[in-house]
C-alpha cells in the first residue's frame, strides 16, 4: 500500500534522511521507532509532502506521489495525524471531523448530509467524540484530543494513516488508551504507520517495525524478532 524508497530529505543544507526505504502493506500497522533526532518525524513529513524530499520515491498504492504537495497527497488517500495533535480549539468537535472529510466531499449544499454516514462510523469508535460532539475542541482532555485528531483523519477515508507519537505529553493511564485505540484502528482494517517513543507498546500492536538511526533504517523486523534482538533490548526494550 506504502513504499518508501531510497528517501532523502532534510531542512535547509542539512540532510536528516539519508535513504529511508519502509513498507507498509494493506491492512497492517508497522512501527517506527528510534531515538530522538532518528528522523522519524522527518519521515512522516517526507512521505506526506509536507517537505519535499531531495531524492526517492514514495509509493502510495503503486503511484509515485513524492512530486506532489500534501494536499494532493491527502486527496491520494494519505493522512497525516501530526506530533503534537492540532485539532481547531474554538471549533467544536464535531465541526473538526466534519473537516477531515472536506478534502474528499464537494462544499456545496448537502455537505453534511453526506458526511453523517462517516460520522457515524467515528463516533462508533469514539463514543466519547459523539457525548462531546458540541463542546470545543480546545476543551477535551489530551487523550480525547487524540482521538479527535485520529477521528478527523479517518474522515478522510485513508488508504493510509501516518499517526505521529500519538502518546506524546500524556498522562500514562491515557497513554493506554491511546493504544486501546491503536489496536481498535487494526481490528477494523485500517493500515497504519506509527511512530511512537513507547517501543515496548508500539511493537505489542505492530506486525512489523523499524528501527531508525541517524537518518537512515537501520533495523527491521517482526516484533518478535526485533524481541530478539541485543541492540534493539538493550537500546529501546531494556
Ligand atoms: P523525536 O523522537 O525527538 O521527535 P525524531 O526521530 O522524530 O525525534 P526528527 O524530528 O525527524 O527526529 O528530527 C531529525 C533531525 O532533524 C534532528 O536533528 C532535528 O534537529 C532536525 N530537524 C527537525 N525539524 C527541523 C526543522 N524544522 N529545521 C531544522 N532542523 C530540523
Amino acid at each position: 500500500m506504502l513504499t518508501v524508497d531510497n528517501l532523502h530529505a532534510g531542512y535547509g543544507t542539512s540532510e536528516v534522511l539519508v535513504g529511508v526505504s519502509l513498507e507498509v502493506k494493506a491492512g497492517s500497522v508497522v512501527a517506527l521507532i528510534g531515538a530522538n533526532g532518528a528522523g522519524k518525524t522527518t519521515t512522516m513529513r517526507a512521505i506526506s509532502g509536507m517537505l519535499k524530499p531531495s531524492r526517492g520515491q514514495v509509493l502510495l498504492d503503486g503511484k509515485p506521489v513524492q512530486e506532489y504537495d500534501a494536499s494532493r497527497i491527502a486527496r491520494l488517500g494519505l493522512a497525516h495525524s501530526p506530533e503534537g495533535r492540532k485539532v481547531f480549539g474554538p471549533l467544536t468537535v464535531e465541526d473538526n471531523l466534519l473537516l477531515g472529510a472536506y478534502s474528499r466531499l464537494p462544499r456545496f449544499f448537502g455537505f453534511r448530509g453526506r458526511a453523517a454516514g462517516d460520522l457515524k462510523g467515528v463516533y462508533e469508535l469514539f463514543p466519547r467524540l459523539e457525548e462531546r460532539r458540541l463542546q470545543a475542541a480546545g476543551t477535551l482532555s489530551g487523550g480525547e484530543q487524540q482521538m479527535l485528531a485520529i477521528g478527523r483523519a479517518l474522515m478522510s477515508k485513508p488508504k493510509v494513516m501516518l499517526l505521529d507519537e500519538p502518546s506524546m505529553g500524556l498522562a500514562p493511564i491515557i497513554v493506554q488508551e491511546v493504544f486501546h485505540t491503536i489496536r481498535r484502528l487494526k481490528e477494523a482494517g485500517i493500515t497504519l504507520l506509527l511512530v511512537e517513543q513507547f517501543a515496548k507498546s508500539a511493537l505489542e500492536v505492530a506486525d512489523y517495525a523499524y528501527v531508525m538511526d541517524r537518518g537512515r533504517i537501520a533495523i527491521e523486523g517482526t516484533p518478535a524478532e526485533l524481541h530478539r534482538d541485543e541492540r534493539v533490548l538493550a537500546a529501546y526494550l531494556g
